[in-house]
C-alpha cells in the first residue's frame, strides 16, 4: 500500500467509501461520481503501477469480483428491458 495513492487508501478503508465487496486481494466500492447506477470500482489492495505488474492471484480476484458484482448489480438494478443498461467496473491502479 502507498499512503499517497487514493486507490490504496480507499481499498484499505482509510477514506470514506461505500464498500460493497472485499476479499484479501480487492476492495469494491461504489463510485462517488458514477457514470450510471451501480458504477463500481474494483481496487487491488496492493499498489501497482501498471496492469502488467498484477500477480495471478490478484488478477483472479479482480475477475471473480467482476462476475459477483455483475450478478449482484443486475439482480439489484433489474435492467431487463433497459437498452441503456451498462455495467461499468473500473480498475484503479
Ligand atoms: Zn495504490
Amino acid at each position: 500500500m502507498h499512503i499517497d495513492c487514493l486507490g490504496c487508501r480507499i481499498a484499505h478503508q482509510l477514506e470514506a467509501a461505500h464498500l460493497i465487496y472485499e476479499d484479501e486481494h480487492v476492495a469494491c466500492v461504489l463510485d462517488i461520481q458514477p457514470f450510471n447506477s451501480g458504477h463500481t470500482l474494483i481496487l487491488p489492495k496492493q499498489h501497482y503501477l501498471d496492469l502488467e505488474e498484477i500477480d495471478e492471484e490478484t488478477l483472479s480476484a479482480i475477475f471473480k469480483a467482476s462476475v459477483l458484482l455483475s450478478k449482484a448489480l443486475k439482480s439489484a438494478l433489474n435492467p431487463m428491458g433497459l437498452a441503456s443498461f451498462k455495467m461499468a467496473v473500473c480498475l484503479m491502479i
